[in-house]
């Protein structure tokens, strides 16, 4: 016997709806969901697993529900004058996300975001019953400082979720609009910097914003420089109110000691763990380089991955890589496709791929 979802007494909210679906396939060459393919390094995981040794035998007890060694590590490593304070953490930004919506989207609640952006937003704001208000990109999925004023006066949202570099265009956003966008709403300003170590080194991020601004909220991740994916740790770094009011949301003993105690090794050795970062952007920038000559205009990124234009037909693109066992995303954009940067043998084999594709592949074939 085997009901269907729609015999369930679901949500009147959630009928209809499509759960998070990155395909996860086991390919040879992974590059779908932006992850660091380099694995890390094995001294750091012979670290991880010492300390991993020493938590497991004190696990008849909950762990520190105020992980507070975590969010030392964690402020450490982000400088800018943060404190522990500063910090929150869940298992993955997802579920930081998630928090800030319980906290304050939910029913009655808006939030306003500006697709195309990373999926998970609208869906962690259908889960928590928050409106999803979808703003709109200037040229080049830029969002100039006016736009997100007018859509933000427009639409009056509780929350604006900001992607930035955003997902899964690549683009950067600038410091301004964010500032703008908080002047012109008494709601809260999300600024997602899942990306921020593959942006260019010199240049600020938002946490730069936050002295002064209690309703600024920067969300991180380990999951895609750290190549800490599997082990699930997100962050954000906003005044010592929201981790209060995210207290009253979350679940106790949300953070398990074995994934704090893995964090904070794995945190201790940032150095090593974030020594491929420069490789990823190189093979990145080849990308941005190589693409465009196979006749596939690529736009501009400061992330780990790059979202490519011209090809005629995705879909049948997105299968023919997956029999060279390759994987990449196929986000329902137009003509576009989009590709992580991966290891220097992962990305030729993909560029390979791409240049022996017959007429599914680019519209303007060069030379053709
Ligand atoms: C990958 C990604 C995340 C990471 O989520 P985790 O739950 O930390 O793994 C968050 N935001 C964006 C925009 C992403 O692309």
């Amino acid at each position: 016997m085997v009901a269907s979802l729609s015999d369930l007494p679901i949500r009147d909210d959630l009928r209809g709806l499509t759960p998070y679906g990155a395909p996860q396939k086991k390919v040879r060459i992974a590059l779908n969901v932006n992850e660091n393919t380099h694995p890390i390094p094995e001294a750091v995981a012979t670290d991880i697993v010492k300390a991993l040794a020493e938590a497991v035998l004190g696990v008849n007890r909950y762990p520190d529900r105020e992980f507070t060694t975590l969010r030392q590590s964690l402020a450490g490593y982000l400088g800018h004058g943060l404190t522990a304070e500063n910090i929150w953490a869940a298992n993955g930004s997802n579920e930081v996300l998630q928090q800030i919506l319980q906290a304050f989207g939910g029913p009655g609640r808006s939030v306003l975001g500006f697709p195309p952006t990373y999926s998970m937003h609208s869906i962690i704001a259908a889960g928590t019953g928050t409106r999803w208000v979808a703003g709109e990109r200037d040229e080049g999925f830029e969002i100039s400082p006016q736009t997100a004023v007018q859509w933000i006066e427009r639409t009056t949202p509780d929350l604006v979720f900001f992607c930035s570099p955003n997902n899964p265009t690549g683009t950067p956003l600038s410091l301004e609009t964010i500032a703008a966008a908080y002047d012109a709403t008494n709601g809260i300003v999300v600024v997602d910097e899942a990306y921020a170590e593959f942006a260019p080194s010199e240049l600020p991020t938002a946490l730069t914003l936050l002295e002064g601004r209690e309703r600024l909220i920067v969300s991180r991740t380990m999951s895609k420089a750290f190549a800490f994916a599997g082990a699930r740790l997100g962050y954000l770094a906003a005044d010592p109110a929201v981790a209060d009011a995210l207290r009253l949301v979350r679940l106790p003993y949300h953070l398990s000691a074995l994934t704090q105690a893995a964090a904070v090794a794995a945190l201790a050795h940032s150095t090593e763990m974030l020594a491929m970062v420069d490789d990823i952007k190189a093979q990145r920038d080849r990308l941005l380089v190589e693409l465009p000559k196979l006749g596939y205009p690529a736009w501009p990124s400061w992330s780990n991955f790059v979202l490519f234009g011209g090809v005629a037909d995705p879909h049948a693109v997105f299968e023919e890589l997956l029999d060279h066992e390759i994987i990449i995303r196929d986000l329902s954009i137009p003509h576009h496709l989009r590709v992580t940067a991966g290891t220097e043998a992962e990305t030729t084999a993909f560029l390979e791929a791409m240049a022996g594709l017959g007429p599914i592949g680019a519209i303007d074939r060069i030379g053709a």
